[in-house]
């Protein structure tokens, strides 16, 4: 008997893929390769119809920005990223050949004393490949230290 509650099957008909179909994109499940070719495809659709001088389309920084979140580990420490800050804590949108660069603002806490926190502002240069889906960082700059008061 089927267990369908543990065994799931991939959205695209006659998919050969036995692992886990286990990736949601547009409410539907997929196996690992067909949601990357779901999602590069609708990637690339949006690439090409950015004119890489107006802000890039609201979907394509979402999309970036998902796609971080899902397959990217945050470092403490390290620079990084979040699903928001790429969609919408970044600027500087620039298209290159094959890939996006964009550069986010991020205020990594430095140190903290008695209900004070002390922030350096940090804007981070990233850049996103299509064909192989990989962040880049690519330099730091700007880093003034803020001050935060804590409750
Ligand atoms: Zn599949």
């Amino acid at each position: 008997m089927e267990d369908y509650m543990t065994k799931k099957a991939c959205v695209i008909s006659g998919c050969k893929n036995k692992d886990f179909a286990d990736l949601f994109y547009k409410h539907q499940q997929f196996c690992k390769s067909h949601y990357v070719e779901a999602f590069q495809g609708d990637l690339s659709i949006l690439f090409k119809e950015w004119d890489g001088i107006n802000e890039p389309p609201d979907r394509l920084k979402y999309l970036i920005g998902r796609y971080y979140d899902e397959h990217e580990t945050a470092l403490i420490g390290k620079p990084s990223l979040t699903k928001r800050i790429v969609h919408e804590g970044s600027y500087d949108w620039k298209k290159t050949e094959n890939a996006v660069i964009f550069t986010a603002v991020r205020f990594p806490v430095s140190g903290k004393h008695r209900g004070t926190a002390y922030c350096v502002e940090a804007h981070q240069t990233w850049e996103f490949r299509l064909e192989t889906l990989k962040f880049t960082f690519l330099s730091e700059e700007g880093k003034r230290q803020k001050i935060i008061l804590l409750d």
